[in-house]
């Protein structure tokens, strides 16, 4: 019981806490606007221009920050309220973005490592949820006979690929946020003293990335405990 609430409930709740930070912060910066009046649009094509980046198209998708850079289709998706505004919140995120097709331009090696593991853990995903959703269950009633530690394995499998997806995500992200409030302060978009709010905003957002590789740990330690334990049994 205690070993669960260390490997499972705790990192919940730090991702809880991680979520709930970034909602307030960017709620909060939403409502600063920049002295600059600049959009989160026109933030995100400065800071590519200054790159020498001209074939990223930057479109606006729904949702809150649903915000995103998809390097395949050279796209930098923008949230509306991102979009169209010109808060602390909207231009840094847009920049976030910006840094991260930047990352593509000069090659980020990070960013293509994690690049080439998208299909892996598109398989590793459900893979996970279902074995610790169903699959310990399954396993403890089949005891310590082979298909239950197969099924066990197979989870342990799909959360080392989520886990290495995770932690290369770590570099990926800060990164595009360095590039970002670099870029903002040197093309004179923001003042140094607007930065405050771009650093809450980014780096409570990055808080929700160490987060989730912290949860998907705890899932891997627990789920390798209850290996060794029916192995033990056998
Ligand atoms: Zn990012």
């Amino acid at each position: 019981m205690l070993i669960w609430i260390s490997l499972i409930i705790v990192p919940l709740l730090f991702g809880l806490y991680a979520q709930s930070r970034v909602t307030s912060a960017y709620g909060k910066n939403l409502q600063i606007p920049s002295r600059g009046r600049i959009t989160g649009r026109e933030a995100a094509a400065a800071v590519m221009e200054s790159a020498g980046i001209h074939d990223v198209e930057i479109v606006e998708v729904e949702g809150d920050l649903s915000d995103h850079f998809d390097p395949t289709k050279k796209r930098l998706a923008l949230s509306s309220a991102n979009y169209h505004g010109s808060s602390l919140a909207a231009v840094g995120v847009a920049a976030h973005e910006a840094g991260h097709a930047i990352q593509q331009k000069v090659g980020y090696a990070m960013m293509k490592f994690r690049q080439t593991m998208v299909p892996a853990v598109q398989i590793a995903s459900p893979v996970a949820w279902g074995v610790m959703s169903f699959g310990i269950l399954l396993a403890s009633l089949l005891g310590a006979k082979a298909l239950g530690i197969v099924v066990l394995q197979l989870g342990v499998a799909a959360l080392l690929v989520i886990a290495l997806f995770q932690l290369v995500t770590l570099p990926v992200e800060f990164d595009a946020s360095r590039r970002a409030k670099v870029q903002l302060v040197n093309l004179g978009i923001l003042g140094q003293d607007e930065m405050k709010g771009v650093n809450e905003t980014l780096d409570a957002a990055a808080l929700t990335y160490v987060a989730a590789f912290v949860a998907t740990l705890g899932n891997l330690i627990y789920l390798l405990m209850i290996l060794s334990g029916n192995r033990r049994n056998d």
